[in-house]
């Protein structure tokens, strides 16, 4: 087949030279490089381009252009930076990323679950108190977002005989799970979940979605974890339901601006527990061969993978 695919990246070099062995490794007939490596000549013909935080202007090189396949699940940023709508966008869709973030959603969850940030205060104050546990059933997890990664969530908070209901845009069936949708739907799930976990992407209708609103509908005591982007969330809305201690505990893995800032207040507020964007890594190994897959069908039949919708912004 030996199509050229430009790798078009805003990594750093030995994050770059990692993700182009591995997508080499998973295609050895596609003729994967770094763009700097393709001629002026060759980016003419050019169809195809993975990309990984690319420089837009750079993408306008390839005047023949169809589509890219983002190494990221998340198409925020790539929509925001590449306005050009003759250019399809295709987002990572990888199990092994869905197995990770339930994974996560489970552990986290399980934290909450398990009173494991009140143990640790207790134990900081040298205290022996013992609460009471309700079983798994009787906490019940609400997932906003039911997609890729919240469907996979609901699988394993399932599988560990917890309470699971879920929110998306579209109305949705799942088994054993109640299914909520629209703006009641929202404060519904708000009110009724002990822990609710944001499996959303960022869109214009999600960005500054969880505000007062949305803290003042929650259940008194209920926890919160973020695993999907720092602008869904509004942190001052956040950080008055804490205070105000109607949000029992907040736990952060994304954030408006990342790193978080040395000077953020978050870092010292006893009732968050920060992490440092790691709730789904993506797996290079697993990223490359989904990459591999899309690309050969395409060469092979011209069918390219569904494309991220940029109306609905995800
Ligand atoms: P997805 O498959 O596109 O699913 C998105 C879900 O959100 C769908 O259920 C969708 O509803 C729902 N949704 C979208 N807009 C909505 C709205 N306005 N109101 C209600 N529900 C809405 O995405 P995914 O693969 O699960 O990924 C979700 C996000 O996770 C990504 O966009 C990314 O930002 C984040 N992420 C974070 C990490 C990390 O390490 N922290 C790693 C990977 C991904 P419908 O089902 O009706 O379409």
């Amino acid at each position: 087949m030996q199509a050229t695919v430009p790798f078009v990246h805003g990594l750093i070099d030995a994050q770059a030279s990692a993700w182009l062995e591995a997508m080499r490794s998973a295609a050895p007939d596609l003729d994967f490089r770094f763009l700097s490596d393709v001629s002026a000549q060759e980016r003419k013909e050019v169809e195809v381009a993975v990309v990984a935080n690319p420089e837009p202007a750079t993408l306008a090189e390839l005047p023949k252009l169809k589509w890219v396949q983002s190494l990221w699940a998340g198409v925020d940023r790539i929509l925001r930076e590449m306005p050009d709508p003759s250019v399809q966008i295709v987002r990572l869709i990888d199990p092994q990323l869905g197995e990770t973030m339930a994974e996560a959603v489970l552990a986290w969850t399980l934290y909450l679950h398990r009173d494991m940030p009140r143990y640790a205060a207790l134990q900081r104050d040298r205290l022996w108190v013992q609460h009471d546990l309700p079983t798994a059933a009787e906490r019940s997890v609400g997932l906003l977002g039911l997609g890729h990664l919240g469907q996979s969530a609901a699988d394993r908070l399932k599988k560990n005989g917890f309470t699971v209901q879920g929110w998306s845009r579209s109305a949705k069936q799942f088994p054993g799970v109640a299914t909520f949708a629209g703006a009641d739907g929202l404060a519904e799930i708000a009110r009724t979940s002990d822990i609710l976990v944001v499996l959303l992407p960022s869109t214009p209708q999600t960005r500054g979605l969880l505000g007062h609103g949305f803290f003042a509908d929650m259940k008194p005591g209920a926890s919160l974890i973020n695993f999907a982007r720092g602008d869904i969330l509004v942190q001052d809305a956040l950080t008055a339901g804490l205070e105000a201690r109607r949000v029992d505990h907040a736990v952060l893995d994304v954030f408006m601006v990342e790193p978080l800032p040395e000077t953020d207040l978050l870092w010292s507020n006893p009732n968050v527990t920060i992490l440092p964007h790691i709730s789904a890594p993506t797996n290079k190994r697993s990223a490359s061969a989904v990459v591999a897959r899309n690309l050969t069908t395409y060469f092979t039949d011209r069918r390219m993978p569904v494309p991220v919708s940029r109306d609905a912004g995800y």
